[in-house]
């Protein structure tokens, strides 16, 4: 039987869309030939890289609103680089919100002045920073939708006059937002999408080509842009994959019904972390939660192990924290079911009869 996969990235995928691929990877299209040794010029790939990015945008709402969504490589890390190459002429403004927000920013510090208008440092990034201040006369303000390690997630995002850049990789398709309020996303496919291996970018064509650095022609969106996203050979297995998936998050309604399903599974375990009095969450308020990532620990480190070992009989997959934070994390991702979370919340309630 298939383990309930909490892993936080790379991440449970849907067993539907774990099977079409296995089976392209053997024989795609009827073609007698796999999926992964075709030419990514074929017309068979070219429909994939296609419907690849029409879904993209579809389910974002942002179809003919001047973006473009581009399936690259190099991880949401490469993004971190690419978005202050293309975009940051004099300064930017970052939100500072846990570890991949720091990386981002480190990045960016070698293109211009950067200013971190809010950061949750001081508190190991356990809350979102409030009430900041972001400048008129930077080239962008960048955030971090939802931090994977910390289990924060941005409830609301600022009305800027300036373009908006969001790493979106552990969130996106996860919830209904007013996409259009960003002008540049990016998501590594591991958690919501696919395998790891490709980057999902979609970008508003209008703010490109501002900055008078020459951009090397891999790192350059416009690039890709004229390419069609196939600049160079494309991650043509991670690609299909993720339009599997978005072909699957269709055919089950949409973001908004996996939204309400999302929503579901995140109150059914924060209700127990809040409960059961052997346990305590780890985010400082209540509505800076995520509803991917549940970070919580165990009060008592003396029941450590027989926690462990009763989910680890459960047949529980990936619910150690990350190390910089410790304690337990349940990614709860687009594919995971709700029968899952309850199969946790009933370990935990096990773990308090017992102790
Ligand atoms: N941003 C966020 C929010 C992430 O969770 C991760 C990875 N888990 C990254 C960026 C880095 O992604 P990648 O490993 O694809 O470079």
């Amino acid at each position: 039987m298939k383990k309930h996969n909490f892993s936080a990235g790379p991440c449970i995928l849907p067993s539907s869309v774990l099977e079409k691929a296995a089976s392209a990877v053997r024989n795609f299209n009827d073609d007698n030939l796999s999926l992964i040794e075709i030419s990514h010029r074929s017309k068979p790939f070219v429909n994939v890289m296609e419907r690849a990015r029409e879904l993209a945008l579809e389910h974002l709402g942002l179809q003919n609103k001047g973006y473009k969504a581009l399936f690259l490589q190099g991880g949401a890390s490469l993004e971190f680089l690419m978005v202050a190459y293309n975009l940051l002429e004099k300064k930017a403004a970052y939100l500072n919100t846990g570890t991949w927000s720091s990386k981002a920013i480190k990045e960016a510090k070698h293109f211009g002045e950067m200013i971190e208008v809010g950061s949750s440092a001081d508190a190991n990034f356990n809350y979102i920073p409030k009430n900041y201040n972001i400048p008129t006369d930077v080239d962008y303000f960048h955030c971090t939708s939802n931090n994977t390690i910390f289990g924060t997630q941005l409830q609301s995002f600022p009305d800027v006059s300036i373009p908006m850049v969001c790493d979106m990789s552990s969130d996106i398709f996860s919830r209904v937002l007013d996409f259009s309020k960003f002008d540049l996303i990016y998501a590594g496919a591991q958690k919501n999408m696919g395998p790891a291996g490709t980057t999902l970018v979609v970008v508003k064509e209008e703010i490109l080509g501002k900055v008078t650095r020459h951009i090397p022609s891999m790192l350059d969106y416009k690039v890709h842009i004229s390419k069609d996203s196939m600049f160079n050979t494309p991650a043509v297995f991670p690609v299909y994959v993720s339009m599997l998936t978005l072909e699957w998050l269709k055919e089950n309604g949409g973001v908004a019904a996996i939204e309400t399903i999302n929503n579901k599974k995140a109150a059914l375990l924060y209700n127990e972390i809040d409960r059961n009095p052997l346990f305590k969450g780890f985010v400082a308020n209540k509505e800076d939660r995520s509803k991917m990532n549940a970070t919580f620990n165990l009060l008592e480190d003396g029941l450590k192990e027989q926690f462990d070992t009763l989910w680890n009989a459960a047949g529980i997959n990936g619910l150690n924290g990350h190390r910089s934070v410790g304690g337990y994390r349940a990614s709860m991702y687009n594919a995971l079911p709700l029968e899952s979370v309850q199969v946790l919340v009933d370990v935990m309630q096990e773990l308090e009869k017992n102790a």
